[in-house]
């Protein structure tokens, strides 16, 4: 009997899905390291035929897939349809432009006294490819990276979280426009993730919390295992004095509440210069005020999506309280209903670093507000957390942006703007400190599941090369060579005629 799947609302039944067992885990590799004999060498053109076929069925089947994401997850089906589907259809053409440059070779430079040879960065598939993906973009997170790794030649198993299943038979179904175990959708939890990792994948890419990430990078160094680890943060929002209070107040709530505050870049802190920070109070509350927070497609807000998650949320939320922090919008945790997923916007003030929710990753809608009273002030307040994957900073000053970004310690910031850097291809993604590991998206994505071979290459039609044996009389005419080129000035006379002295005494 196939287990059901509940909608995190009401938790009317939404389907049923079938697990995958961990001893099933050896006989899914054998499968894909089979498969990728074939897949890599099938010319890229026509890889990507299949993918742009899996890009017409998403599009043609953009309602159902927005209807299962918005009934798995909580979210409205209005950001299932932008921030899921349009995420991968985009990501799709994205892949279809930039994969054929990635694996022709790349043509480098070759210093001077290399004379004679070419030198170019070759690139090739890793083989089978574990991808793990958590609960709260099902579709876009495990998709994105399958594809970009799949696009390169290789065969992946991914595992998308086991909290939203009937996101993971989608994908299953979805993966049947491959051939045969190019794309193996497994769905399970810890146990199946494990077993997977444990059993020697190619490459890694694991997006989700970093206290699975550690577990996850602990096991793959025991087999040397690379890894690419997307892991949790805890985003600043810095507003400046001179920035557009309404912009800032407006893209504040929209990054703290979307997918009510479950997203890796959401907005977890505000913190306004002093000067600015009553206008941007009471633009925050009447922007608030103003969202919709239902079940229907063009809502707002919609609920969470797991009720562990609302423990959290309810858990720092009443630290924060406890600690004296002054609740300006929404209801305290003792006033919430019990029986549905759904937190109504929070707005703190009077927050201090000892709090939860400064330190820790909240992941729902919460937005505490800090001030702050000169640049290095706010800088030191956005620095001060074990993560370091998002931020933002508003101000008209663009100049001074770029001098705070040089003191932030995180992998991606936007000026004036928030969340939206990860949806664009050509930007590197990825997180520092306890946010993660590597990039990944676009081409360093499609890069990182390659091999790369450096190759430097020569006619080989010389007997001899001035370094090989024998060493007799070359030290001084080495030296030479070395002051004559890389000492203060440069001298290219001496240059060639030290070479070629050199060349000589090989002979
Ligand atoms: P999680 O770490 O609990 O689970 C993620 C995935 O790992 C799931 O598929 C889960 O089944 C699997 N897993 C759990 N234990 C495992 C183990 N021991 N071995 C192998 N796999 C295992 O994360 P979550 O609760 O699903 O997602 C929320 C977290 O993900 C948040 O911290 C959020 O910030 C983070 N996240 C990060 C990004 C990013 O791009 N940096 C994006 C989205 C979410």
């Amino acid at each position: 009997m196939c287990p059901e799947a509940f909608h995190p609302a009401n938790e009317l039944r939404i389907g049923h899905y079938s697990e995958t067992a961990p001893d099933e885990v050896s006989h899914l590799y054998d499968y894909g390291w089979a498969a990728f004999e074939n897949w890599h060498t099938l010319p890229l053109q026509k890889r990507l035929t299949y993918l742009r076929l899996l890009r017409e069925t998403i599009v043609e089947s953009q309602d159902e897939i927005a209807s299962i994401i918005s009934k798995s997850t909580g979210k409205p089906e209005v950001d299932a349809l932008v921030t899921e589907v349009f995420a991968v259809v985009d990501a799709i053409k994205h892949i279809e432009k930039e994969a054929p440059s990635i694996l022709n070779n790349e043509k480098v430079k070759t210093p001077l006294q290399f004379q004679g040879k070419t030198s170019y960065i070759n690139r090739k598939p890793r083989g089978t490819i574990l991808v793990i993906s958590p609960w709260n973009y099902p579709f876009q997170l495990g998709m994105i990276s399958t594809l970009e790794a799949i696009a390169m030649g290789n065969t992946v198993i991914l595992k998308p979280s086991e909290m939203t299943p009937m996101v993971g038979e989608l994908l299953k179904r979805l993966s049947g426009i491959f051939p045969d175990h190019v794309l193996q959708v497994v769905i399970g939890g810890k146990e199946l993730g494990e077993a997977l990792v444990e059993e020697g994948p190619d490459y890694i890419h694991f997006t989700g919390s970093v206290e699975v990430g550690k577990v996850i990078q602990m096991a793959a160094a025991k087999q040397l295992i690379p890894t690419t680890l997307e892991l949790g943060g805890k985003d600043a929002m810095i507003v400046r004095n001179d920035a557009n209070i309404t912009r800032a107040a407006k893209a504040a709530v929209w990054g703290a509440f979307s997918n009510s505050g479950q997203i890796c870049l959401s907005v977890e802190r505000v913190y306004v210069h002093e000067q600015a920070y009553p206008g941007f109070i009471t633009e925050v509350r009447r922007e608030v005020a103003k969202l919709k927070q239902d079940l229907s497609s063009e809502a707002d807000m919609g609920t969470m999506t797991t009720k562990a998650q609302k423990q959290v949320v309810a858990h720092q939320l009443r630290d924060a309280l406890n600690k004296n922090a002054t609740l300006e919008y929404g209801e305290s945790p003792d006033h919430w209903n019990e029986n549905d997923s759904f937190i109504s916007p929070l707005v703190l003030t009077n927050v201090t670093h000892d709090m939860a929710i400064m330190q820790e990753e909240t992941f729902g809608p919460v937005m505490p507000i800090h001030t702050f009273e000169n640049d290095q002030e706010a800088v030191d307040l956005a620095n001060d957390t074990d993560y370091g994957l998002g931020g933002s900073i508003f101000t008209s000053d663009l100049e001074r942006a770029n001098e705070m970004i040089a003191k932030l310690e995180t992998g991606n910031v936007m000026i004036n703007d928030v969340i939206k850097s990860v949806a664009n291809p050509h930007l590197p993604y990825g997180g520092v400190k306890q946010s993660g590991i590597g990039k990944s998206r676009g081409r360093t994505g499609m890069q990182a599941f390659c091999i790369e071979t450096s190759v430097m290459s020569d006619a080989g039609k010389a007997d001899t090369e001035f370094n090989y044996f024998p060493n007799t009389g070359k030290y001084h005419l080495l030296k030479q060579m070395i002051s004559a080129y890389w000492g203060p000035k440069k001298d290219y006379k001496k240059l060639v005629s030290t070479f070629l002295e050199l060349n000589k005494r090989t002979k």
